[in-house]
C-alpha cells in the first residue's frame, strides 16, 4: 500500500495537535516543520515541499485559524486541500477525438510498465465503452517487445498491428493507422519504444511519430517506485513531446509517494491513471481528492 511512511508521520503530527486545546503560533510552527520533514522523507520534490508548507502556513495565519474553533481540525483541512491541489485538484479524463479513431500514443522508459498499461487501458475502454481498439507495435528495437504486445493483445482479445522488427517505426504507425481506418477501430494505441534512459535518438523518433499521427493523447508511463527519477523523466519527455497526461504505475509497491505528490506540480501535466497491480484489471482513474484522503489515512 502506498504512502505508509507519510501517512504514519502525518497522523502522529496531527494527533499531537489534536491533543492541544489551544494551538499556539509555536505549535503551528512545529506542526509545519513536521509536515515539511514528512514530505521530504516521502521523497517529494524540494520546491514542491517549500511551496506546500508556505501556502498552508500563510492560509493558517491569514484566516485566524488559531483563534477559531477547533484549530487542529482546520489545519488538517488546509493540509488536505493543499494535497488535493498539489495533485491537480480535478480528475483529468482522457482526451477523445470527435471522429474515430482516438489516437493514444504510449511513451515511457523501459520497464516503467508501458506495454502492460497499454493492454490495461485498452481493456478498460473495451469493458466500459464497448470500444474496439487496435494496438500498434512500434517498438522495433526489441523482438521481445513486439511479442509482448502480441501476447497482451491475445490476453484481452484485442487485435495488434505489427510488422516485426525490420520496418521503420514511423512507417509501421502510418500503415497501422490505415488499417485502423479500414476496420473502423475507435481507439488506436501506439506502443512506442522505450530505453533505459532518455536519449536524443529516441526522442526524435517519438517526435516523428507524433508529427505523423497527431495523437489526441500522449501518455507518459512512469514507475512511481522510482520517485524523483520518475519526475525527472516526466520533465524530459514533456519538454520534447508536450505530453498530455501521466500514468503512474506500480503504486501498489510505492511506500513513499514522492512521484505522486510532485509530478503534477513540477510538470504541469495531470496524472490521469494509476496502475496498482500486475493484472490487466489493475488500472484506475486518478482522483486527487481520494488520493489525499488516502495519504491522510
Ligand atoms: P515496459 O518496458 O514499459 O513496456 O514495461 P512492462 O509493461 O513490460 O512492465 C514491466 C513490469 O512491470 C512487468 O513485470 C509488469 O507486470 C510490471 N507492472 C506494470 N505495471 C504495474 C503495476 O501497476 N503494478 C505492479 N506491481 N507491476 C506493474
Amino acid at each position: 500500500m502506498a504512502f505508509e511512511g507519510l501517512t504514519e508521520r502525518l497522523q502522529k503530527t496531527f494527533n499531537n495537535l489534536r491533543r492541544k486545546g489551544k494551538v499556539t503560533e509555536a505549535d503551528l510552527r512545529d506542526t509545519m516543520r513536521e509536515i515539511r520533514l514528512a514530505l521530504l522523507e516521502a521523497d517529494v520534490n524540494f520546491q514542491v515541499v517549500k511551496q506546500f508548507v508556505k501556502t498552508v502556513r500563510d492560509q493558517a495565519v491569514g484566516s485566524d485559524v488559531l483563534d477559531g474553533l477547533n484549530p487542529a481540525q482546520q489545519i488538517i483541512k488546509l493540509v488536505n486541500d493543499e494535497l488535493v491541489k498539489t495533485m491537480g485538484s480535478e480528475d483529468a479524463p482522457l482526451n477523445k477525438s470527435d471522429h474515430i479513431p482516438t489516437i493514444i500514443m504510449m511513451t515511457g522508459l523501459q520497464g516503467a510498465g508501458k506495454t502492460t498499461t497499454t493492454g490495461k487501458l485498452a481493456l478498460k475502454l473495451k469493458n466500459e465503452q464497448n470500444a474496439r481498439p487496435l494496438l500498434i507495435a512500434a517498438d522495433v528495437y526489441r523482438p521481445a517487445a513486439v511479442d509482448q504486445l502480441v501476447q497482451v493483445g491475445q490476453r484481452i482479445d484485442v487485435p495488434v498491428y505489427e510488422e516485426g522488427t525490420s520496418a521503420n517505426p514511423v512507417d509501421i504507425v502510418k500503415r497501422g493507422l490505415e488499417v485502423a481506418r479500414e476496420n473502423h477501430n475507435d481507439y488506436v494505441f501506439i506502443d512506442t519504444a522505450g530505453r533505459l534512459q532518455i536519449d536524443e535518438a529516441l526522442m526524435q523518433e517519438l517526435a516523428d511519430i507524433k508529427a505523423l499521427a497527431h495523437p489526441d493523447e500522449i501518455l507518459l508511463v512512469v514507475d512511481a517506485m522510482t520517485g524523483q527519477n520518475a519526475v525527472n523523466t516526466a520533465e524530459g519527455f514533456n519538454e520534447k513531446l508536450d505530453i498530455t497526461g501521466i500514468v503512474l504505475t506500480k503504486l501498489d509497491g510505492d511506500t513513499r509517494g514522492g512521484a505522486a505528490l510532485s509530478i503534477r506540480a513540477v510538470t504541469g501535466k495531470p496524472i490521469k491513471l494509476v496502475g496498482q497491480g500486475e493484472k490487466m484489471e489493475d488500472l484506475d482513474v486518478f482522483h486527487p481528492d481520494r488520493m489525499a484522503s488516502r495519504i491522510l489515512g
